[in-house]
């Protein structure tokens, strides 16, 4: 809901629920039919995106290169290059029409190709380990730890004189163990790729998830800290590696000049640009990233301090905690049983907003039949050349555990304190009634 929208909705629901004011259950029922499992940038838009939209409608130019005379000095892709570069201290940015295709970008500019053996986790939005695919090279699953990411020492074993690259996922708004890994991948002389898809504006140590590697990479898309409806956008320090994912992301072209026809293309590419239009929401969506990870960081304290009381409930490991974007709550029961227990009483106790990766999401390798199967439309190298492992049979009984045990929050940065009274009640009813049971 958007800032306009929501004062407007507050101020009816001050008329119209006035009488019933005394019955919060109807008034947080009404304000959940309009809050649902949307959270982050959606959570905030209004007048400014507005007018950034409008700057574009009026010149008429949607496409961000050339037409220079028609723009206006008007460049939306551009300036939310700079807003990203600047929220995380990149040297270069790149945005592309989504984060899966940011990082199919992170991949091109790091010079991982066919045939090339990527170590990637198990537990990811699938858009990683596709992209992997489509690049031709083979994914290799490694293990993961209590931070949710790949650890070094699942790295270190599945290592083989192959293994050309790792593509480190930041998950749940978190970050992995980067001394650690970057002391593996450093002994190993591999490249390091990050899809930060779900971490933007986190950090480790100062230095922001996506900055660690070759190159990184951030989606916009719908469900993130900020949105521009669709979009992603590709990070680095490496000048050159920016200049490929330029090219590559634009069948080649170089952008050199105004006259687009007669533009060099030093690499074969693709398109996978974005719009003027994502871009005006992207950026100012950016800006308002900070904003909204302050709020996310005490909200998720609160939650942390209160639920981490139950004897029982811990959470996940954040090796930075100061450099948490805090958009999930990521919360670990006993064990893979108890946990299951406890997502049945949330959805009897009308307890919503959160995920159980292991069994009902698209995130965990126990739902990726089609990669298990062979299932593609088209055969890719992972057909032609064989698989590095067996994915029906791969051995990874740590991240089974750990993500079995697993249940993560999206956190709402426009929680009230009630709403989350009413929350923090509603789940400590739910877990200690299965920690009782089982205790
Ligand atoms: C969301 C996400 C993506 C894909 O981003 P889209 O913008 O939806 O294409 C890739 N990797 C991770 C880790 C994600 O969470």
């Amino acid at each position: 809901m958007g800032i306009d929208t929501r004062f407007r909705t507050l101020y009816l629901e001050k008329r119209i629920l006035y009488p019933f004011r005394n019955n919060f259950k109807l008034i947080w029922y009404i304000r959940s039919l309009n809050r649902k499992h949307i959270m982050a940038g959606t959570e905030f838009y209004g007048a400014e995106e507005r007018k950034e939209i409008n700057d574009v409608l009026e010149t008429g130019i949607f496409f961000r290169f050339n037409h220079d005379a028609q723009r206006n000095n008007i460049w939306k892709a551009r300036e939310f290059e700079v807003e990203v570069s600047k929220l995380v201290g990149s040297k270069y940015a790149h945005a592309v029409s989504s984060g899966s295709t940011a990082v199919s970008c992170s991949l091109a500019a790091a010079g991982i190709g066919a045939g090339d053996e990527v170590i990637v986790p198990p537990f990811t939005y699938i858009a990683s380990v596709e992209a992997v695919i489509f690049a031709g090279a083979l994914p290799v699953f490694a293990e993961i730890d209590e931070t949710l990411c790949l650890s070094a020492e699942g790295i270190k074993k599945a290592i083989t004189p192959k293994t050309k690259a790792v593509l480190l996922v930041h998950m749940c708004g978190q970050m992995a163990n980067m001394d650690e890994i970057m002391a593996v991948v450093k002994e190993n002389n591999l490249i390091l790729v990050e899809d930060a898809g779900q971490a933007m504006a986190a950090s480790y140590k100062g230095v922001s998830t996506g900055l660690f590697g070759k190159t990184g990479c951030y989606s916009f898309d719908f469900f993130k800290i900020a949105t521009a409806g669709e979009g992603g956008v590709m990070v680095t320090n490496d000048e050159n590696a920016y200049k490929l994912a330029d090219s590559f992301s634009d069948h080649g072209h170089d952008h050199q000049g105004n006259n687009r026809g007669m533009e060099n293309h030093p690499v074969l590419g693709f398109n996978y640009r974005i719009s003027e239009l994502h871009a005006a929401i992207g950026l100012v969506q950016t800006r308002r990233v900070p904003m909204i990870r302050e709020k996310n960081n005490l909200i998720k304290k609160r939650l942390m301090n209160e639920l981490g009381a139950i004897s029982g409930v811990s959470f996940a490991t954040i090796p930075d905690p100061n450099g948490d974007s805090a958009t999930f709550l990521n919360m670990f029961l006993p064990d893979t049983e108890t946990a299951m227990k406890v997502v049945e009483e949330f959805n009897a106790n009308g307890v919503s907003g959160f995920n159980y990766w292991f069994t009902n999401m698209y995130h965990f390798i126990n739902q990726w039949n089609h990669i298990k199967n062979g299932n593609v439309a088209a055969k890719t190298n992972v057909q032609l050349l064989g698989a590095p492992q067996d994915y029906n049979n791969l051995e990874i009984p740590k991240t089974q555990e750990t993500i079995g045990r697993l249940i993560s929050f999206g956190i709402k940065a426009t929680w009230t304190d009630a709403e989350l009274t009413d929350l923090i009640a509603k789940m400590t009813k739910s877990i200690q009634s299965v920690l009782v049971q089982t205790a």
